[in-house]
């Protein structure tokens, strides 16, 4: 027996934080108290938490020596040089403006590149992309392959960008506005789903032929590239590496939110190839996110970024962390819950509106069924459907997605297996009395993003 036969996490636990055990009905009190919205719940009332992966990893005992290693000058850290090595040697891009996080980076590329009426076509923009994209006034032209729409197809690369109608919008438009084309590794708002690398090949040679810009979103390039190794039979020889230089090769940039791949709390940043790009970027870093060797970080988090971004690409690491998503994805097929396939890097979608029939779309399915795993099993998860598509700005009508989904998100090496077993034996108890679960109407909400706030009851 051997670790390739048998593949297991390539790292020991050596720091714990333990988990509030909460009884049913302290959950039932307390999600009656949050008027049934689950970003109202006390993280001391939640066992397990699966809003989001983002920020919410574990770190090595390399990155935590480097909290205590950072270099904390205004000008001139040392852990921004330590950072900006590593991004370099990694990516291959030398210009690089430290952020708060990712959307700080976003915020200075598209304060420095993007006009009124420009469009940025990519493959799905995730929404912090897509709202600095519209604030601008322009428009983000998704150009994903008509495939990804269709969540009982198998693809391995739904994240890809059709060659096609990205070559359209290149054609009809006049150079001067599109200032870049966008790929996002791997697709978040795709339900992260990897782009192949001889997609990535394609875009590269159609934005040379028409002389536009490359950048890509790379939150979860290392998760990509995994993808690319393990999907893509051509490319299956070369090296986490090898495969992420040969991404990005050829580019202009990326915009990087280091609280993915880079497995820290907090941070970020933009890299970029050309120093011309990144002389007129620093206008606005500095504006912004702060001088040019911190960006709204401390030398400690650029520490643990330096070091988090090794540990993130290493190939054994990506293959726990990716098989057990697909894992967990397995444990919840088993048990009669209908997911969103093929299943992306970072989390399972469970489909909600196909689950609980009963519940009509305007009654929040996704809601309701992430109420009841809270109930259930004091599992966090969240909705992806009509409560977060909101209402249209203009008509004020509600707003019903394809899809009502309730995504479960897995943080990077904080849950054991075991956990996952747990999870997936409260939703077999979901199962187990669906017909009975109640929808939920709307008692308040805010004029935009009413997620985060509204407050629900029960349909009666
Ligand atoms: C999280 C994320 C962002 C935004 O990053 P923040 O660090 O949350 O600001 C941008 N793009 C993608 C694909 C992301 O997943």
């Amino acid at each position: 027996m051997t670790q390739e036969h048998y593949p297991f996490e390539p790292y020991l636990i050596s720091v714990t934080r333990p988990i509030a055990i909460t009884s049913r009905e302290e959950r039932e009190q307390t999600i009656k108290e949050c008027h049934y919205n689950l970003f109202k719940i006390p993280s001391q009332k939640v066992m397990i938490d699966l809003l989001t992966d983002s920020g919410t990893g574990a770190i090595s005992n390399k990155q935590l020596a480097g909290i205590i290693l950072g270099d904390e000058s205004y000008a001139g850290s040392r852990s921004f040089e330590k950072m900006l090595a590593a991004i370099e040697d990694i990516t291959g891009f030398k210009y690089v403006i430290p952020t708060h996080q990712g959307r700080g980076a976003e915020n200075v590329l598209h304060s420095t590149l993007i006009k009124e009426g420009n469009l940025i076509p990519g493959n799905t923009h995730f929404d912090t992309t897509k709202a600095h994209i519209e604030f601008r006034k322009g428009v983000a032209v998704d150009v994903t392959i008509d495939e990804a729409k269709d969540p009982s197809l198998y693809h391995p690369f739904k994240g890809n960008l059709d060659l096609e109608k990205l070559e359209k919008v290149l054609k009809e438009t006049p150079k001067e506005n599109i200032p870049f084309v966008l790929i996002t590794v791997t697709c978040n708002s795709g339900g992260g789903q990897p782009v192949s690398l001889d997609n990535i090949k394609g875009v590269k040679s159609l934005c040379k032929a028409y002389g536009v810009k490359l950048f890509f979103d790379m939150a979860r390039y290392a998760e990509n590239a995994y993808y690319i190794k393990t999907r893509e039979e051509k490319y299956r020889n070369l090296s986490i590496r090898e495969i992420i230089q040969e991404m990005f090769k050829d580019s202009d940039g990326a915009t990087m939110s280091a609280k993915k791949d880079a497995i820290v709390a907090m941070g970020g940043f933009l890299a970029l190839r050309h120093e011309e790009l990144y002389q007129r970027c620093a206008v606005y870093s500095i504006l912004f996110e702060g001088y040019l060797t911190y960006g709204g970080m401390t030398g400690g988090t650029m520490e643990t970024i330096a070091q988090g971004l090794y540990e993130g690409i290493d190939y054994h690491y990506l293959e726990a962390r990716i098989g057990q998503v697909a894992r967990f994805s397995e444990l919840l097929k088993a048990v009669g819950i209908p997911i969103i396939e093929p299943v992306g890097g970072h989390a399972v979608y469970v489909n909600a509106g196909k689950m609980l029939p009963q519940i009509p779309p305007d009654q929040y399915p996704a809601q309701a069924l992430g109420v009841a795993a809270y109930i259930e099993g004091g599992i966090r998860g969240v909705e992806i459907g009509t409560v977060l598509a909101d209402r249209d700005p203009i008509t004020r009508q509600e707003r019903h997605p394809n899809l009502e989904l309730l995504r479960l998100a897995i943080p990077r090496r904080t849950f054991t297996d075991n956990h996952m077993s747990y999870i997936a034996q409260s939703f077999k108890k979901i199962h187990a009395t669906k017909e009975e679960l109640k929808g939920l109407r709307i008692t308040w909400e805010a004029p935009i993003l009413r997620h985060f706030t509204c407050e629900f009851a029960i349909v009666k």
